[in-house]
């Protein structure tokens, strides 16, 4: 299926709606988006809520908003595995029908007896097949059968995963896998089979935590008739440490990136670089990614998700952003709903190369909008005796200004340092506290240019 190419890519995220979703949940999302997107296919949010138990709505809600913010817009779905039952017993019907599968009616303690049988004979556990129909056995009375899969004997299931090179299994290893359970219930390799069927999916992509689940499936798909997908499995994420990625590690949900005003485009430029690499490009946009990405590609050793190249991803793609998006992104993480727009795409000009989250530059252009709390302590330690005239005299030469730019601004503040023969510092640090609550803002003449004249004169005359 991979060489021909007249078929359409189609891939599909399939998470379980069990938690909010895992940075290394949407890296695989990610790069099966990423697949489609290159290759102008298909992709496809699939929901696998069949575990009723550890599945909640409000999970498979979480995902799509998540998704929608990451900007993985999908083609198709969502749907929802618990809305497919009928679909997936009328397979296990037709299977039976032809012989693909067969009523198995061993007990559980049968099972037991069986598998400790088999471990004190030092042999794999697994089931012996009695069930198969030429085995003959008459089923009991009163007992609900499991169904099963009738998998091939002999010979082995190879495939060519596109990130872990050629696996082979042999079929003697694997038993007869339960397709759906007594009360009529289907199991869960199954309905990804008959989804992957049913959605015509080229190329499954997941994490490689279900390898073991691949060649049951293969064979489950061939019994059926259907092409065999490419499979991707993608390598596990690690903290920087080695260890499986954690809470430990800091922020694991893309929930909380999302709170914390890290840009989409960081997001997705961070969780690629988990795998996948495009020479020595570091940062590069989704855009870049789509026509950059190949599966094969994929670094088959685990990624190490590191928060500090994190970081660094996410204060570059903040320094690029156009203006007014950026604006328009900060809004919603700052303390005043309708700030001035031309002082709010300044103030972002101001600070971005300072900042790598939206969070953090609302906190920083956040005085631009609301007065601070100016701290009496830190205001006597850089205003008091030494230089309170000169404070009072930069106040009225500003106010004197004829007009309210930069350059003028930082004459007049030069020309009260000479009057009274003081050190830059010595003016630019009250002002600092006076007009931003802090010591650290950009150069002073830049920052009171945005502020505006009024804001200014009005806060520098507050402390004086
Ligand atoms: N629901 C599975 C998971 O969340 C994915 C199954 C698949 O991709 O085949 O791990």
């Amino acid at each position: 299926m991979s060489s021909n190419e007249s078929t359409t890519v189609r891939t599909r995220f399939a998470p379980s709606p069990t938690g909010t979703l895992h940075l290394g949940n949407v890296r695989t999302a990610l790069f099966a988006w990423a697949y489609a997107r290159k290759h102008n296919g298909k992709f496809i949010l699939r929901i696998e809520d069949t575990d009723q138990a550890r599945s909640s709505e409000q999970s498979a809600a979480g995902i799509i908003r998540d998704l929608k913010w990451l900007g993985l817009d999908y083609d198709e779905g969502p749907f929802f595995q618990m809305q497919r039952l009928e679909r997936y017993q009328r397979v296990v019907r037709q299977m039976l029908d032809k012989g693909l599968a067969y009523r198995c009616y061993m007990s559980e303690a049968e099972l037991d007896a069986l598998r400790d049988s088999q471990k004190a004979r030092g042999e794999k556990p697994r089931y012996d097949g009695r069930w198969r129909p030429e085995r003959g056995l008459t089923p009991p009375h009163g007992v609900q059968p499991v169904i099963r899969f009738r998998n091939p004997d002999t010979g082995s299931v190879v495939w060519d995963d596109e990130v872990k090179g050629r696996i082979e299994i042999a079929n003697s290893e694997l038993d007869d896998l339960v397709i759906a359970r007594p009360d009529g219930t289907p199991t869960y390799n199954f309905c990804v089979v008959v989804d992957d069927m049913d959605m015509a999916i080229t190329h499954v992509v997941r994490g490689d935590g279900h390898v073991g689940n691949t060649p049951r499936q293969i064979n489950i798909f061939q019994a059926l008739g259907y092409p065999v997908p490419v499979f991707a499995h993608l390598p596990t994420v690690l903290g920087s440490d080695g260890e499986k990625l954690s809470k430990r590690h800091g922020a694991t949900g893309l929930d909380e990136y999302a709170a914390n005003g890290y840009l989409p485009s960081a997001v997705i430029n961070g969780l690629a670089r988990m795998g996948f690499a495009h020479g020595n490009d570091e940062v590069f946009t989704p855009e870049q990614l789509v026509q950059w990405f190949d599966l094969s590609a994929i670094n088959p050793a685990p990624a190490r998700f590191d928060q500090q190249k994190f970081e660094w991803i996410a204060g570059e793609h903040l320094k690029r952003v156009p203006t007014a998006q950026l604006a328009r992104a900060v809004i919603p993480f700052l303390p005043v709903s309708a700030p001035d727009e031309g002082t709010l795409a300044a103030a972002c000009d101001l600070y971005r190369d300072r900042v790598s989250t939206l969070k953090a530059l609302a906190q920083s252009i956040g005085y631009f909008f609301t007065a601070p709390l100016v701290n009496t302590e830190l205001l006597v330690q850089h205003l008091n005796e030494t230089n309170r005239n000169a404070f009072t005299s930069v106040t009225q030469a500003l106010g004197a200004l004829p007009t309210w730019d930069k350059s003028q601004i930082g004459a007049a503040i030069k020309g009260v340092l000479t009057q009274y023969a003081l050190k830059p510092p010595q003016l630019m640090m009250p002002i600092r506290v006076a007009v931003s609550g802090g010591t650290s803002t950009p150069s002073v003449d830049a920052t009171l240019e945005v502020l505006g004249r009024t804001q200014t004169l009005e806060r520098l005359r507050a402390v004086a």
